[in-house]
């Protein structure tokens, strides 16, 4: 079972605490990948083995009533926010809908047959761009064709969720999805302020939020998320202190709290944000600190790098028992081998091989209406890249590592072929970022901001960090 920082130290990243730490921001701050996946997207080749990926799809037999996990993405957005580093296309074009439902009804139809449309799909999740851009109908239509082709599941435990943008929901939409199955809503919030949300173009006020979350509630879902960014535009602590006050008021299940990412050369539409008015990484790591002590003293617990939850949530339980998984949508319960996406950039994750759609819209299109498969991109998982990816996932996920259960797995002896690794983490140590043990790697309280920094130690396809050198390819770490 995972060990966990107790309540206590949760709360010691007091602001005290902070200005001591302010040093370390300044020495860890550099660009990273998240660790969605293992290795990282950017490693995805167009040349990979494909062939090698067509014959385990065959020969995978005792995969095929295997738990199945669901992606579906929706990328159609009606305004742009400026932060957005999404897949997304604005447009109000009447038939863009339309046009994307009858491919992805091919796709799905194709992908139920090679990746098995009798498997119990566990997992559900619609992503984005804007889900609910699609109205009632098409909504409908498309959870009917998912239902012809997969074995959607009404009972037992299973998690269907969507992504919903409060300023483009009707509150008749909402029961409609809850008759379509959905038991999980996420809405991104982002942050109350008006100054900031002028400033990144998504108005939406707390008045218009809350008759929301109170139609969520009265339609009896399981769970109501809530998505948050750190480091926009014009946030302080006293703005930061007030959207908290706010959240904590509507008291969502789970809250996501993600480190905006500033790439203007990689995503064209931040350039509209004002440089200056961004917090420095030292003010960022501060917001980091207000929000984990607002959160937790509003009774949530921390899990992982930016997630929080109430204590009865199963996240908090599965993070107890070392059953959390982080993927593609952030941190979830891991109750599918197989993660299978479906529409343009979609991601998948079947057994070992990672898949990447067709990122450009035109050219997904272009795909399916001839036939081919969706798939321009993917990798396949080595050996060495198992024993990173179980490192990094149990340093992101559980904040620690059980050495001696990866000696077990893996047949090495830790502390032997890591030991350059170890090396750069003994300076970790002395900053009091984690402790190394023989039989564990344990996180500390202080440690949790970088851990990104601390799992960039195992990606062996990382050239070793520079500082100050910014890439189009990661965010940065603070
Ligand atoms: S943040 Fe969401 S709603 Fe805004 S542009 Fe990006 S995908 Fe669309």
């Amino acid at each position: 079972m995972a060990q966990l920082p107790t309540e206590a130290s949760h709360l010691s990243w007091t602001e005290p605490e902070f200005l001591a730490g302010r040093a370390l921001a300044e020495k860890y701050s550099c660009q990273g990948p998240r660790y969605t996946s293992y290795p990282t997207a950017p490693q995805f080749r167009e040349d990979f083995p494909r062939e090698q990926y067509n014959s385990w799809l065959c020969n995978s037999e005792e995969r095929r009533t295997a738990p199945l996990s669901l992606y579906v993405h929706l990328p159609f957005c009606h305004d742009i926010c400026y932060y957005c580093g999404c897949n997304k296309v604005v447009t109000r074009e009447q038939h863009a809908v339309r046009n994307y439902l009858r491919r992805l009804k091919v796709e799905v139809e194709h992908q139920a047959l090679l990746v098995g449309g009798n498997r119990p799909v566990t997992q559900l999740h619609w992503g984005g761009g804007t889900p609910n851009y699609l109205d009632n109908g098409e909504l409908t239509e498309l959870m009917h064709v998912l239902a012809s082709h997969f074995r959607l599941l009404d009972s037992g435990y299973r998690e269907y969720s969507i992504e919903i943008d409060p300023r483009v929901t009707n509150i008749d939409t909402i029961p409609l999805l809850k008759g379509l199955g959905f038991n999980r809503i996420s809405l991104g919030i982002q942050d109350f302020n008006p100054l900031v949300q002028k400033a990144i173009n998504r108005i939406q006020p707390y008045d218009q939020v809350a008759p929301l979350v109170d139609c969520i509630r009265y339609n009896n879902f399981r769970s109501l998320s809530f998505d948050l960014i750190y480091g926009l535009p014009h946030q302080d602590r006293h703005t930061i202190g007030e959207t908290l006050q706010k959240v904590i008021a509507l008291k969502p299940d789970r809250i996501a709290c993600y480190n905006y990412a500033h790439m203007p050369q990689r995503f064209s539409s931040q350039r509209a944000i004002d440089r200056l008015a961004l917090p420095t990484p030292e003010e960022k790591l501060l917001l980091q600190c207000i929000i984990s002590q607002h959160l937790q003293g509003a009774g949530y617990i921390h899990i992982g790098m930016d997630h929080y939850v109430l204590p009865e949530d199963e996240l908090a339980i599965a993070q107890r028992e070392g059953r959390l998984q982080r993927n593609f949508q952030g941190y979830s319960l891991n109750i599918a081998e197989d993660m299978l996406g479906l529409g343009v950039s979609a991601i998948s994750q079947l057994g070992d091989f990672y898949l990447q759609n067709e990122r450009d819209l035109a050219a997904y299109y272009s795909l399916v209406d001839q036939g081919k498969p969706t798939a321009y991109r993917g990798c396949k998982i080595s050996r060495e890249d198992k024993l990173r990816q179980f490192i990094i996932m149990s340093l992101i996920c559980e904040l620690r590592l059980d050495v001696v259960e990866c000696n077990r797995c893996f047949g090495i002896d830790f502390y032997g072929r890591f030991q350059r690794e170890i090396e750069q983490m003994r300076q970790m140590e002395t900053d009091g970022l984690l402790q190394l043990g023989a039989e564990e790697i344990q996180i500390s309280e202080r440690g949790r901001p970088f851990l990104r920094n601390i799992c960039m130690l195992f990606d062996a396809y990382l050239e070793p960090p520079k500082p100050s050198a910014p890439t189009k390819t990661f965010s940065a770490t603070i």
